[in-house]
């Protein structure tokens, strides 16, 4: 029996569960098809285990670095690495508990299995058959291996989650938000870390002034960072540990390794193309801004999209928005995706909102662009031994001073981040800044007092 539904979402993740949500509380008659567990990567693989293992690194700072200078005279019996595991998977099931309440209140059907596509209107899963007016697309992405010599021995992002041990010596190879926040969160808890990137700096497409001071810390901090560095082949020793060969020629030994170079969309067996929508060569689905398809009730949000900001905010707000459209009689809502502030895990954590100063340069002139910037140790730390540097910076166009860009690294600067960004989405100038009286003492005072 075909069970035929308004409106579905292929993947219970950020972007799925949202707008199904949505939907239903317009009562529209909705479900959600998930193969594994709700909540998705954000949820399960992503940034509240993440952000559980950040604290718990953060608290390792606390008592390593700073807890002695306040006074503290602790003695530290051990640190159970398991302990921190079960109490992130604690946590992420009563996530899973709010959002099978939260879908059973809404009237959404579960449906537990792996969807794909019969034709454009029909989708199967577990052998049955369910066709809808309306299909959302958000199956995300899913981490990538490359393609050399025991790359296999290697883990990714999936794998760092299912550790119950911390590594002694761990290699994490990338450059990107996940390289960086899993170095920074396996150093503070106590590995002897090695990050290999394959050019000059990890965070390329950041303000260069904002990952100086993150590689002063990273050093500080004693993770140590190969640039300009590829490995070769991977050889797994008798006793378990890996040996990197590496561009520059050197044999490094660890005990684990882990891939962080980049996603790949989940578009390759869901039998894409009985549907005729369209995909980039690498598989993301080509959508407008109201994230319709080429193909008429077929829709696509989150990772999955081409030239996708990959962010759970982001297809949490393009989900919702569509169905707004779709179900409530909004035709023209979507997400603009313009200005999105993102925060990266580090330590400290880096938070940043519009253009960097190469990119502001670039599109508008050097003559147009002013830019403030802020380096000082904060306050936390200043007290200790281990001063840590925070770094902020304005970018402003223009005479009036209209600031493009917002970028912080420091203590707290991952709080700081979001309510600026509402000043720069309404368009603030400088003097706005300038005219908002400072919070003090706190680090972003630093943003509205700079000259
Ligand atoms: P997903 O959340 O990936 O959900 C897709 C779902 O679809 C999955 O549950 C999958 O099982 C399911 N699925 C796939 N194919 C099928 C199918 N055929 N049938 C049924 N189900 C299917 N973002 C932030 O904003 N902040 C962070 O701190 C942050 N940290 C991150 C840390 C890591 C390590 C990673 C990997 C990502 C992080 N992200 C973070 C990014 C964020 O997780 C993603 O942008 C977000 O989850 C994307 O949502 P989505 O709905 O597009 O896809
Ligand atoms: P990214 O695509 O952001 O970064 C991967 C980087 O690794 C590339 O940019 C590249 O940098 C480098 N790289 C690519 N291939 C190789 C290779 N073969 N060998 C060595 N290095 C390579 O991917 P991530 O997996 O880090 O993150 C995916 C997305 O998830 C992020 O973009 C972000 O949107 C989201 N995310 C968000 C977080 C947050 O909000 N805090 C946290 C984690 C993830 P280069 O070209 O410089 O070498």
């Amino acid at each position: 029996m075909t069970k035929h539904y308004d409106y579905i979402a292929i993947g219970g993740g950020s972007g799925g569960i949202a707008s199904i949500n949505r939907a239903a509380s317009y009562g529209k008659n909705c479900a959600i098809i998930e193969a594994n567990q709700l909540g998705g990567t954000c949820v399960n693989l992503g940034c509240v285990p993440k952000k559980v293992m950040w604290y718990g690194a953060q608290v390792a700072g606390a008592i390593h670095k700073y807890a002695p200078d306040y006074g503290f005279d602790v003695e530290l019996k051990g640190f159970d690495f398991q302990k921190l595991v079960n109490s992130r998977q604690q946590y992420i099931q009563n996530i899973h508990r709010a959002y099978d309440n939260n879908l059973a209140k809404n009237g959404v059907q579960v449906i537990k299995g792996f969807a794909k596509f019969v034709d454009a209107n029909t989708v199967e899963v577990n052998g049955e058959l369910i066709t809808a007016d309306h299909i959302l697309i958000a199956t995300g992405g899913h981490p990538i291996l490359p393609d050399i010599k025991g790359a296999e021995y290697g883990i990714d992002s999936d794998g760092f989650f299912a550790l119950n041990e911390l590594p002694k010596r761990v290699a994490i190879v990338g450059a990107g938000y996940i390289a960086v926040e899993i170095a920074g969160v396996l150093n503070s808890l106590g590995s002897e870390v090695h990050q290999y990137v394959r050019q000059h700096s990890p965070l390329r497409s950041f303000d260069h002034t904002i990952v100086e001071t993150l590689l002063i810390e990273m050093e500080q901090d004693g993770i140590q960072l190969h640039t300009n560095t590829m490995l070769t082949e991977i050889v797994k020793n008798d006793d378990g540990s890996l040996t990197l060969c590496t561009t520059d020629g050197a044999l490094d030994t660890v005990d684990c390794l882990i891939w962080a170079i980049g996603r790949a969309p989940s578009t390759d067996n869901i039998n894409l193309q009985v549907t005729g929508v369209e995909t980039t060569e690498f598989g993301k689905i080509k959508v407008d801004k109201f994230q319709n398809t080429n193909v008429k009730g077929i829709y696509a949000v989150g990772d999955i999209i081409e030239n996708s900001v990959d962010l759970t905010p982001v297809a949490i707000a393009a989900g919702r928005r569509l169905s707004e459209r779709l179900f409530n009689n909004k035709p023209d809502e979507h997400l603009n995706y313009e200005l999105i502030p993102t925060v990266i895990f580090t330590h400290p954590p880096i938070g940043t909102i519009g253009l960097s100063e190469i990119d502001a340069v670039n599109q508008f002139g050097k003559d147009n662009i002013k830019c403030y910037t802020s380096t000082f140790t904060d306050m936390y730390s200043a007290v200790t031994q281990h001063r840590q540097k925070s770094t902020m910076k304005l970018i402003c166009l223009g005479e009036e001073e209209k600031v493009i860009g917002l970028h912080g690294i420091g203590f707290g600067v991952d709080e700081m981040i979001q309510g600026f960004a509402v000043a720069i989405k309404m368009g603030a100038t400088k003097a706005d800044f300038d005219n908002t009286v400072a919070i003090h003492p706190t680090g972003s005072e630093e943003f509205v007092t700079m000259r």
